[in-house]
């Protein structure tokens, strides 16, 4: 059992987490400068930056720009201005670009707080040479090209286009060019290949300018795929960026929910909504204040006709029974022995040998979505700081 585990186990031990904390999302920050050093030398001689949209998947902006910065990131994603604002607030100079791209209007709250938005139009590109004519400067941004995902970026033609605008390309300064791969997780994928042969034509007309394209599991394709500069999220926080094989990044982080009531359960009597779960045999539950308002998914209750996940309690494996409701989720802790489970001790949902990618099968869902839908009610606990 790590030292957090042992710690959650036994609330009061953090001397950060109060007393009354029932839900505690656990973030270990030397874990992520670890995973950040590891990304930063599996993308050989590429730049290593840090994407940390979405509240740096739901763990916490601040704090993860924070400790970034310490292992020696100096260049982040995020998707919106709000985003950038949170992290040039605590990085005076770092690089922000904004994957959204340049919504209307909005290029002064851009340039205000030194943001470089990620150009995905021809519009947008036009917008950001007008305001950089205004200013009188020709501002920061990136160019997204598609190469064939079809989401954001320029296609084919509308680069040829804009290299084609020799004012246009002048009104402003192109600081990186970047596509993203659609199907990095499937280094075999032949839409890798044709993905990296455009970006690879496309980006030398950009003379000298940095190129981009490995997200998490695109560094892992190897050397064709890391250009100047990676832009790893979800392996930063522990998500495996190799599916199938074994997860080269460390464990981030720890959720636990103090267990309420233990009680028992008469063979034949069900738990929870919808009478969903019927026990087989006289059992004993434990009730935690973990729900999906806390973040942990309803889709992997368990029913009669479908297993769903787990839960650690006292180290053991025990299986989540019924529906999962907003604030509670009930564990079958029958196989435990009887004084292993107490009131306010902690049952861990992701941590230990449980960890995120694991926790999402259960839920038919990826870790992504697992893990920005944590932390909204959970008391975030920072360690390794
Ligand atoms: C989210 C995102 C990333 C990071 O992807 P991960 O798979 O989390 O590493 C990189 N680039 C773009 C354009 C993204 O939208």
């Amino acid at each position: 059992m790590s030292a957090v585990a042992h710690s959650l186990a036994a609330p009061g031990a953090l001397a950060h987490v109060p007393t009354s904390a029932r839900a505690v999302l656990s973030v270990d920050l030397a874990a992520l400068r670890a995973n950040w050093a590891r990304l930063n030398s599996a993308s050989g001689r590429a730049e290593c930056a840090g994407v940390v949209k979405a509240d740096a998947y739901g763990l916490g902006l601040a704090p993860i720009v924070e400790a970034l910065g310490k292992a020696g990131c100096t260049t982040f994603f995020v998707a919106t201005v709000k985003e950038g604002r949170a992290a040039r607030e605590v990085d005076a100079a770092a690089t922000i670009y904004v994957l959204d791209g340049l919504l209307p209007g909005a290029e002064a709250e851009y340039a205000g707080f030194d943001l470089r938005p990620v150009l995905s139009s021809l519009p947008e590109a036009r917008d950001w040479a007008r305001f950089s004519r205004d200013r009188g400067r020709a501002l920061p941004a990136a160019i997204h090209i598609d190469t064939g995902m079809n989401r954001l970026g320029m296609p084919e033609a509308e680069i040829d286009e804009l290299v084609r605008s020799p004012k246009l390309l002048a009104a402003f300064e192109t600081t990186l060019v970047m596509s993203h791969l659609a199907c990095a997780e499937v280094p075999d994928h032949p839409l890798n290949a044709n993905q990296i042969r455009l970006f690879r034509e496309l980006r030398m007309l950009y003379h000298g300018v940095p190129a981009s394209l490995a997200n998490s599991a695109g560094i892992f394709i190897g050397d064709t795929a890391h250009f100047d500069l990676a832009r790893p999220g979800a392996a930063l926080y522990g998500i495996n960026p190799t599916p199938g094989r074994d997860n080269p990044m460390r464990n981030v982080l720890t959720l636990s929910g103090r267990i309420l009531q233990v009680r028992k359960v008469p063979q034949g009597e069900s738990v929870g909504y919808g009478a969903t779960w019927n026990a087989k045999r006289a059992s004993r539950v434990a009730i935690a204040a973990l729900g999906y308002a806390d973040g942990l998914l309803r889709a992997g209750s368990s029913l009669d006709r479908k297993a769903g996940g787990s839960a650690i309690v006292a180290r053991k494996r025990c299986p989540i029974v019924g529906y999962i409701s907003m604030d509670l989720a009930c564990i079958d802790v029958t196989d435990l022995p009887d004084n292993a489970v107490r009131r306010g001790r902690s049952a861990i949902f992701i941590g230990e040998n449980l960890l995120i990618d694991e926790v999402a099968a259960s839920a038919g869902t990826i870790a992504y979505e697992v893990l920005v839908r944590l932390g909204s009610r959970c008391h975030l606990a920072y360690r390794g700081g």
